[in-house]
């Protein structure tokens, strides 16, 4: 099936997208948790989302998500992790399955964290991003696992389950009963490997073989899920319509830039689904 629009990320500018998207009937996939955004759901109190007076993290994304569903929207629970330009449309890999999209907004909100050393170069030669895609390649193995989004804790179940040892960092004091498990206390720093990745380095210099590495966190930085695309610093650069240097590919929210707000965030989006239905229209008349 060919979407009209992907929209990737579900917190509030992903949210703002897909309810204007909906009102105008656009076929939508919307990649990303059920469960909202993370970063909204970490906030204690929030006093300036004008309508909603001070209202807890939690509060707001049931309340987002409640608007969701009424709306009838659906949200598809993968992580995309890679985008390409295929000329009139885009093709999306989310958790191995393909998509194709004839626009996209990226709503992935601000990767926080830099890259390991050699991640990108490794990426797809021994090192994942994703647990339940590529676990089985590591059937009675050894891998490590670097998770900084708890709501991951299954895929590192998962991986529990097939391999034969799991070293695992944390920032969030995962714990397992596993005779497999062997928890990090310190961060990997740097991934090793000439073609494929086959030991991992900590932030205290000590090394550890590995055949493999999964890298879970909570969003991919935009340049690994889109090569290509125009960034600088940890920022997309997008125009006064949220596009980005691909035609038809849009960015809204913290990926943007600061300031880091709900209310730019949803704002963006908004702006970012306007220009998408006045894009889609001008690809109508071309194709009639
Ligand atoms: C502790 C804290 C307190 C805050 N307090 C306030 C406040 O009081 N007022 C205020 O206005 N703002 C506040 N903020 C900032 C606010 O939460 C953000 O500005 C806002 O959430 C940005 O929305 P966004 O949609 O751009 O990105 P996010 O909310 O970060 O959502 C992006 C979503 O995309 C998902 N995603 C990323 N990559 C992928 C991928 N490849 N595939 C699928 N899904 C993906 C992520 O998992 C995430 O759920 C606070 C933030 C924090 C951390």
């Amino acid at each position: 099936m060919l979407y009209d629009v992907a929209i990737i990320g579900t917190g509030p500018a992903g949210l703002a997208a897909a309810l204007t998207l909906k009102l105008h009937n656009k076929e939508i996939v919307w990649f990303g948790s059920a469960a909202g955004s993370d970063k909204v759901g970490k906030s204690e109190k929030i006093a300036n989302y004008p309508g909603v007076p001070m209202v807890s993290g939690a509060e707001l994304n049931e309340k987002f998500r409640a608007q969701a569903e009424e709306m009838g929207l659906e949200m598809t629970e993968k992580k995309v992790t890679n985008i390409a330009d295929l000329g009139d449309k885009y093709m999306l890999l989310a958790d191995n399955e393909m998509f194709e999209a004839r626009t996209v907004l990226l709503a992935t909100g601000v990767a926080v964290a830099k890259g390991m050393e050699n991640e990108d170069r490794l990426l797809g030669n021994g090192v994942s991003y994703c647990a339940t895609c590529d676990g089985f390649l590591y059937k009675e193995k050894t891998v490590a696992v670097y998770c900084t989004d708890s709501r991951m804790e299954h895929d590192i179940k998962y991986l529990e389950e097939i391999a034969a040892k799991v070293y695992v960092y944390t920032n969030f004091g995962y714990s397992s009963d596993s005779p497999k498990v062997e928890i990090l206390d310190k961060p990997i720093k740097k991934l090793d490997g000439a073609m494929k990745a086959d030991s991992i380095e900590l932030s205290d210099g000590r090394k550890i073989d590995v055949d493999g590495v999964f890298i879970l966190r909570p969003s991919i930085a935009p340049t690994t899920l889109f090569s290509g695309l125009e960034i600088e610093g940890a920022h997309i650069v997008v125009d006064k319509n949220q596009e980005t240097n691909y035609k038809g590919c849009y960015a809204a929210g913290d990926c943007t830039g600061r300031p880091y707000q709900i209310a730019k965030a949803v704002g963006e989006g908004n702006i970012a689904a306007h220009a998408i239905v006045e894009r889609l229209g001008e690809m109508d008349k071309k194709e009639q």
